[in-house]
């Protein structure tokens, strides 16, 4: 009983710090590495996709080490991956594990769909109102046209 919790522990906490993003829908684990930029840094990241879940079917993890995000990333992760979990982890242990949200407003992570859009022409940082959470639409702030999850470029 005790080696069996034991192992579950240790399955989460492979990493002595940093974090685990979990419960990622298979299919959007390499754009979620992707938009945080993970491929290009030097910590050490391990990724899983199509593994078995009890909740999702199948779900990705990813696991990066010594790297703990700020609110403007987690909304990142929120806007491609909004089943995923946060783990913070600190010596081996859960420190913090908490659901991601899709905020309100997103600010400067998302290119403006319209190409006449006063933000593809200027330097002004792009701003959206998030009208649908679950299919995830946002209305710009600007020009007041709808960027949709299908049409959503992420500035990295
Ligand atoms: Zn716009």
């Amino acid at each position: 009983m005790e080696k069996e919790v034991l192992r579950k522990e240790l399955k989460v906490s492979a990493i002595e710090n940093g974090t685990v993003i979990d419960h990622i829908p298979s299919s959007t684990v390499f754009q979620v590495i992707s938009i945080l930029g993970l491929s290009s840094i030097d910590n050490q990241v391990l990724f899983g996709t199509n593994l078995e879940s009890r909740k999702m079917g199948t779900k990705g993890i990813i696991k990066v080490k010594n790297m703990f995000f700020a609110a403007s990333e987690i909304n990142k992760i929120a806007l491609v991956a909004p089943t995923a979990t946060l783990i913070v982890i600190k010596n081996f242990a859960v420190v913090e594990k908490k659901p991601v949200f899709v905020p309100d407003t997103v600010e400067k992570i998302v290119k403006c769909f319209n190409p006449n859009c006063i933000t593809n022409h200027e330097a002004i940082p792009t701003q959206f109102q998030v009208i649908d959470k679950k299919e995830l639409k946002l209305r710009c702030h600007y020009c007041e046209k709808i960027t949709a999850k299908d049409n959503m470029t992420f500035i990295s």
